[in-house]
């Protein structure tokens, strides 16, 4: 007797995952290098001491969405969290992609079409330019020609860092609009930017729009499993109804509430690391032409992607390796040929990774 077929999409499919290996300079997953403050785990011990472990958790999340609306300038019934913005991202793509059509702009974040294929959701893909930037009278065409459901953006955009204009962001959106569709803007690195899309919802507070964010990066707290959107109160009605009863445990409730008492660490840690950023981004683009010579694109996440021309990218990252410093290896991915993409670490890993790098670049 044979196992039961699963569907046959989701046989074909690869499963996500991201190689970790134990090097001294980890630098492939774009979580923070620092922790979050010790008075916060400190806080944690707290709130899992005074937690109701036999009670079912608060149903509506009300305290932690109130305190996320605080934040934003909004109101709870605007606010959907959940385990990681992944979650979110599948909430959405639940309620409104399943059996109708998503279209996202490669290269992005693999999980929005994966995402969006698990659900049953019929994925339309188009390309970015060689600099990863949306074409944005194609895309336009594409939206008023395939008439899809879900419009996915990645904005700064994993793995490239690049930042889409707001002009792109507000003519996509009157483009959905027109179709009576929605914009799904991915903004997990959208503390890293000087731009977001939620500033829309002060003009236009029922734009059809959805903005994520996550804890799992400039939070610092990416074991936590904590994410959310800010959308219409229309959508995300629609979304609780998907989320799974008591899909977020007490625990992460109140650990959630306690870690956006550290807002000020937070802003703290983006300045740090945006400034390690533009370091790392100017010593990448004065490398020296060794035996390859680097391309940088400007990012503005906590991360940069580079392409090591007439180098091979499958080489560099072994012989990175090799010095102990992990990084991704895009190298074959849809429409990143030859890329790396690096996350910026401690000022000593950034270093780690320069020296190593330009040793590599040197032989
Ligand atoms: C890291 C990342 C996320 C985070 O997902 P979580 O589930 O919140 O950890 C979401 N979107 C993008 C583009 C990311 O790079």
């Amino acid at each position: 007797m044979s196992l039961p077929r699963a569907r046959s999409d989701i046989e074909i499919m690869a499963s996500y995952h991201s190689p970790q290996l134990d090097v001294e300079v980890r630098l492939n997953t774009n979580e923070s290098p620092y922790p979050p403050p010790p008075e916060l785990i400190a806080a944690l011990a707290d709130v899992a001491a005074n937690i109701n472990w036999n009670r079912y958790p608060k149903r509506g999340a009300d305290d932690l969405r109130q305190r996320l609306a605080e934040r934003h300038n909004t109101t709870p019934n605007r606010v959907l969290a959940a385990n990681g913005s992944n979650e979110v991202l599948q909430s959405v793509l639940l309620a409104y992609g399943t059996h109708r059509k998503v279209v996202t702009f490669e290269p992005t974040y693999a999980m929005h079409s994966h995402i969006a294929k698990v659900v049953g959701a019929d994925v339309v893909t188009s390309n970015r330019d060689d600099n990863f930037q949306l074409d944005l009278t194609a895309a336009l065409e594409l939206i008023h020609d395939t008439k899809p459901s879900v419009v996915m953006l990645c904005s700064p955009n994993n793995p490239t860092g690049v930042t889409d204009s707001s002009e792109v962001v507000t003519e996509m959106l009157s483009a959905v609009k027109e179709i009576g569709a929605l914009l799904c803007v991915d903004e997990a690195y959208g503390e890293f930017s000087s731009q977001s899309a939620l500033d829309i919802f002060a003009d236009d507070p029922q734009a059809p729009l959805v903005v994520t964010r996550t804890f799992s990066k400039a939070w610092a707290m990416a074991g936590l499993r904590m994410g959310y959107l800010i959308g219409p109160d229309g959508i995300v009605n629609e979304l609780q109804k998907v989320v799974l009863p008591y899909h977020l445990d007490a625990f992460k409730q109140n650990a959630s509430l306690a870690a956006l008492e550290y807002g000020d660490a937070m802003i703290a840690r983006v300045n740090q690391l945006t400034a390690e950023r533009e370091r790392v981004f100017q010593a990448l683009s004065s490398l020296p032409v060794g035996s390859f010579e680097v391309k940088v694109w400007e990012s503005g996440a906590n991360f940069i992607l580079l392409r090591p021309d007439g180098g091979s990218a499958e080489q560099v990252w072994e012989q990175l390796l090799e010095r102990s410093v992990l990084v991704r290896n895009c190298a074959s991915w849809p429409g990143l040929d030859n890329c790396l993409r690096v996350t910026i670490g401690t000022p000593e890993e950034n270093d780690r990774f320069l020296t190593a790098l330009t040793e590599v670049n040197g032989r």
